[in-house]
């Protein structure tokens, strides 16, 4: 469906109450609580559900290292996934089996105690892992490892099979995703937002929420709302099926695994990306300049023909143009292979039962990244009736479901369960210091 014309559906709906552009995780977790309490919803995707980051991912839904300010969202998304298979009735490959970190540093076990600090007015139940303990759990003998960072009630879902899910759950009770259905812009009247412009017309809607991604950048400056928001490029492979190690979704500091549903494992490199430099990095170089600072060691930073791509990209188009979402259907990147091969030839090297590890298969994808690194979910000042929620930041698939809590809360009363002060738009432009926050 790249780049292609799509067909306008026979019953294509006039008219709803909450329109949502974007069927990843945040889009259709937002219209899943809205259609849940009856509220009419329509999402529209540019290319299929979950096409980009959240089919993507590795599939780790954790509490553990999160920003402090997340953690009250991500506790909240950790109420809903241990029962969220039931709810939607489908399988998802949910398993509770938890999330660690391994430290080969005294820097890396501070930095966990450190954490561990942070976390304590939650009372979760994350600890560290004596060597002793580390080494019973990744079948390793002794001299590698410092100890581990733990959290039991953390998880893992199949990424393929969550989002899918969700949509059939929306349509059950009501709701309508439209594939192949780019939003071009809002229709605004006197200050409010009255619908949305697709590339099949016009849908009436109180309100529209903003879950595009990569894209909501590009969207939003269309309307003259600057969102800083940039993309770093995350290659991924999966393995054929192997002996199992361990259940827990583990980073052992030069490669991350996590036990898959089909017996292979989905294996990362360190947790570097890949950044092309294109014409947005010149645009929010000050708001990023700690983040990129941040991750200097892990970023690789490359310039390649992106920059002209999205040089000679429209900026600024009317309802009746041809967008850019409609010449992209679905963000592919090409995998980086060198990074991934190193990925793997580390997962061999350290852990003896990943000796025979063979791959199946790889991907990229783009993840889309905030100065602070923590998402923007909000209402926006003008036009009224306008919100978005977006700029995960690379862990957005364990927020999702609560993401999409918080943000039908915010739709519906005005306010959420969660102060969600901390990810208001405002906060790029008000001399809030842009700290990001890493854990290791
Ligand atoms: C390699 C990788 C590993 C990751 N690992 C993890 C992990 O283990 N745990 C974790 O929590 N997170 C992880 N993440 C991050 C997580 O996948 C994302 O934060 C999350 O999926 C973002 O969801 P989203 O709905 O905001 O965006 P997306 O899933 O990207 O969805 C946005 C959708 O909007 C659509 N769209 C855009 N513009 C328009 C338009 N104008 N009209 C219509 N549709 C439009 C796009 O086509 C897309 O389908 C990872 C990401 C990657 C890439």
């Amino acid at each position: 469906m790249a780049g292609t014309q799509s067909t306008r559906p026979a019953d294509f709906p006039e008219r709803t109450e909450v329109a949502i552009i974007g069927a990843g995780i945040a889009g259709c977790a937002t219209a899943y609580f809205l259609a849940k309490a009856g509220v009419p919803v329509v999402v529209l995707e540019k290319g299929r559900i979950a096409g980009e980051q959240s089919s993507r991912n590795w599939g780790w839904v954790r509490k553990q290292g999160r920003d402090p300010r997340e953690l009250p969202a991500i506790i909240e998304s950790l109420k809903i996934w241990p029962t969220l298979e039931q709810e939607i009735e489908a399988d998802i490959g949910w398993k509770q089996a938890g999330v660690t970190y391994v430290a080969t540093t005294q820097a890396q076990m501070a930095r966990f105690e450190e954490w561990l600090g942070f976390a304590k007015p939650y009372q979760l139940d994350s600890r560290l892992l004596s060597p002793k303990e580390t080494d019973e759990m990744l079948g390793t003998s002794g001299e590698r490892t410092l100890g581990a960072l733990h959290t039991p009630s953390d998880g893992r879902a199949e990424p393929a099979k969550v989002v899918p899910a969700i949509a059939k759950a929306i349509e059950r009770m009501g709701g309508r995703i439209i594939e192949g259905c780019a939003v071009r812009t809002l229709d605004i009247e006197a200050g409010r937002v009255t619908g949305v412009v697709t590339e099949h017309g016009r849908i009436a809607a109180s309100s529209v929420l903003c879950a595009a991604g990569a894209w909501s950048a590009l969207f939003n400056r269309n309307l003259g709302i600057t969102l800083p928001q940039l993309r770093v490029r995350s290659s991924v492979l999966r393995t054929r099926p192997a002996p199992l190690v361990t259940e827990s979704a583990t980073w052992c500091g030069t490669f991350a695994f996590r036990r898959r549903q089909d017996g292979g494992y989905t294996i990362a490199g360190d947790g570097g990306s890949t950044f092309e430099i294109v014409p947005d990095a010149f645009r929010f170089f000050r708001p990023f300049f700690n983040a990129l600072k941040m991750s200097r060691k892990d970023l690789r930073i490359r310039i390649s023909g992106e920059f002209f791509r999205q040089l000679a990209m429209p900026k600024r188009w009317g309802p009746d143009d041809v967008t850019p979402f409609e010449r992209t259907r679905v963000l592919d990147p090409d995998p980086d292979a060198a990074e991934l091969a190193k990925a793997l030839a580390a997962a061999r090297a350290t852990l003896p039962g990943f000796v025979d590890l063979q791959m199946e298969e790889s991907w990229a994808g783009m993840i889309d990244v905030t100065p602070d690194v923590i998402p923007v979910l909000c209402a926006v000042d003008q036009p009224k009736g306008y919100f978005i929620a977006t700029g995960f930041s690379g862990h957005g698939f364990g927020l999702g479901p609560g993401a999409g809590l918080l943000m039908s809360e915010l739709i519906m009363k005005g306010e959420a369960r969660v102060d969600l002060s901390a990810f208001r738009l405002g906060r790029f432009f008000d001399g809030t210091r842009m700290t990001p926050y890493a854990p290791i």
